[in-house]
This record gives C-alpha cells, sequence and structure tokens, in this order.
C-alpha cells in the first residue's frame, strides 16, 4: 500500500482509537435508522473526502407539531458521507430551547446531537455518520427540549469509499500494555460534549508534514483483517517536528502514556475534541487552554509506533470522524 511508517497499534488501542465502544453516542431509535454492527463492504475506489465548503438548502417543516416552531429555519448539507460531519443550522428557534429537557437536539440515523446556541444567535448541532452506516436515505429530525420533534427532513448518506490497508506486525511492540486510566481518559475525552466553543473553521494540519495513511481505511495486520478501521491519519513526520493545536481548546490530556506514548486530547467545545499520540515530548498540561497553531508538543515514536510519525484523530458528538473534512489543504504522501 506503498506505507512505510506510521503506528502498529495492538487490538486494545484500536478498540479504542478506531471508535469500536460506540455506546456513549447516545442512538436514539428512528424510523428507518441502523446499527453499527454491520460490515463494511471494500471497495478499491480511492476516494479521499476533502475540506468543502457546506451546501445549504431549506429544510421543510415536518407533519407533527410544526406550530412549536413557527419561522424555524433549517439548514445543513443535503448530503452527507459515512465518516463525516453533518452541520445543522437554526436560525428564528426563539423557545426552542425551553422544556422539561435541557437543550433542544436533532437525530441521523441513531445519532443524537445537541443544539448548540452560536454568538450569532443561531442554533448548531453537530452530527456525526458512522463509517459503519449503511448509505441511503435517513431523516433528519429537530427536536425541541421538550423531546417533541419539530422539523424533519431526508438526508443521504453517501459511500465514504474507504480503502482498504495492510499493515506489517512485528512482535516487538506487541506485548505492550496500557497504564492504569491509559484507555478511560482517551475515552473520555471522545465522550466529551463541554458548552463553551472554542473551535472555528478551518483547522490547521498539526504537521506542515503529508498524510501517509487516510481515516476509514480497513486495516488489516500481515493481510489478516482487524475487523476495524482507521479512526484518525497519520502524518509521516520527522522525530521532533512541532505539532499544532488543529484548533483552539483546552487540554484534558497531556501524558506520556504507555501504549498511545506520549498523548495530548484536546477539548475544543460542543463536541468537537481531538487527539495526538506518539510524540516525543509534551509541550502543554492538562487544564490549559490552547490557541488553533500552538505547539502542543513534537513528533516522535513513542508507544505502539514503529517509527516516527503522528497520529492525529478527531472526534465529533462522541464518534471518530474524518480530520480531513475539517482542514482546508490535505497533502497527501505520494
Ligand atoms: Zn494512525
Amino acid at each position: 500500500m506503498g506505507v512505510k511508517r506510521y503506528g502498529l497499534l495492538p487490538m486494545a488501542l484500536m478498540m479504542l482509537l478506531m471508535g469500536t465502544l460506540w455506546a456513549k453516542s447516545q442512538p436514539v431509535p428512528l424510523p428507518g435508522a441502523s446499527n453499527d454492527s454491520g460490515e463494511l463492504t471494500p471497495t478499491a475506489t480511492q476516494a479521499h473526502p476533502s475540506a468543502r465548503p457546506w451546501a445549504t438548502h431549506p429544510v421543510a417543516s415536518g407533519a407533527g407539531p410544526a406550530n412549536a416552531a413557527q419561522g424555524l429555519q433549517v439548514k445543513s448539507a443535503s448530503t452527507v458521507k459515512q465518516g463525516e460531519v453533518l452541520k445543522v443550522t437554526l436560525q428564528h428557534a426563539t423557545g426552542l430551547q425551553l422544556g422539561t429537557n435541557d437543550y433542544a437536539y436533532a437525530t441521523l440515523a441513531g445519532r443524537k446531537a445537541r443544539l448548540f446556541s452560536q454568538p450569532d444567535g443561531q442554533l448548531l448541532a453537530l452530527l456525526p455518520v458512522s463509517v459503519y452506516e449503511k448509505p441511503g436515505v435517513y431523516p433528519l429530525s429537530i427536536y425541541n427540549a421538550a423531546g417533541v420533534p419539530v422539523k424533519t427532513t431526508d438526508i443521504t448518506i453517501q459511500d465514504g469509499r474507504y480503502k482498504t490497508q495492510n499493515v506489517s506486525v512485528s512482535k516487538g511492540t506487541a506485548g505492550l500494555q496500557p497504564l492504569p486510566g491509559e484507555l478511560e481518559a482517551i475515552q473520555a475525552l471522545k465522550d466529551t460534549v463541554s458548552p463553551v466553543r472554542y473551535w472555528e473553521e478551518p483547522f490547521v494540519s498539526p504537521t506542515v508534514d503529508c498524510q501517509n495513511s487516510p481515516f476509514g481505511v480497513k486495516r488489516y495486520h500481515n493481510g489478516v483483517s482487524t475487523g476495524d478501521y482507521h479512526k484518525g491519519v497519520d502524518l509521516r513526520s520527522p522525530a521532533g517536528r512541532p505539532i499544532r493545536a488543529t484548533a483552539a481548546g483546552v487540554v484534558k490530556i497531556a501524558t506520556m502514556y504507555r501504549l498511545h506514548g506520549g498523548t495530548v486530547g484536546l477539548d475544543h467545545g460542543q463536541g468537537i475534541g481531538s487527539v495526538y499520540i506518539h510524540m516525543s515530548k509534551l509541550a502543554v498540561k492538562p487544564g490549559e487552554t490552547v490557541k488553533k497553531g500552538q505547539t502542543i508538543g513534537y513528533v516522535g515514536s513513542t508507544g505502539f509506533a514503529s517509527g516516527p510519525h503522528l497520529h492525529w484523530g478527531l472526534y465529533a458528538s462522541g464518534l471518530p470522524v474524518n480530520p480531513n473534512q475539517w482542514v482546508a489543504n490535505v497533502p497527501r504522501c505520494n
């Protein structure tokens, strides 16, 4: 596959980094929704989604109690790919947040995302789509804080066309075990949904180097399927390269772990988080606020890695998502 240097992750780590633990992403029963237990269909087609402007289209009122949200305008793209995020914006949402729950929310394909107030007065929900979601048409539904559906429309989930990738795994690193609390800390970061928004688009790639393993590829180890996929991107960066925060946020993790190696985890607010692993050296401490582009550490090959590189993962509302949807430039290694 032309990939020579990137992290080789044992199953325990892959289960975590690759987002096998779906349970915290608040599945909700919806007509036509599928679950995540389906198998991926291998495809030889090369297609790596890149950042693009969000097309918008008006969403019609549903057949439900639309009077509860008169004048409400909902905007989103009409399509979203597996592994990407559907951004849903609501205007004139007065009263939507008042109810028996703490917040209004949106649902798509069994996922639920809170609607957060934005500085311009609009509401925004980030709905992640699993790599495992079956392509097709699904209802996007908006619920007020009383749990009453006020709008619905159809969204088409498209095939992400993720390839397969074989990784040669040596026996030498296979015995690495996580430190106590290591896996739990990263799981907690993934599940974090905090109210203050720090992030702004576009995000920046954490290093200036090219990507040699994209998000979403189905991973094989020594020719045997792992049954899982790559839940971030690998950047072919030399040891010592400064690693930049992809967006502004708060440092939740800054620890030299055993399995992940030097790790920084950032909470960017309103359901967006990012993780950076295998660092040689950390440059931030937990609780610190960082700016977009600020150096948070340096590239290394610590933990379960076969050589210097950076694994960069992005989470949205509890699911690993394709970071390349959020950055303007996505250099790929030849
Ligand atoms: Zn990786």
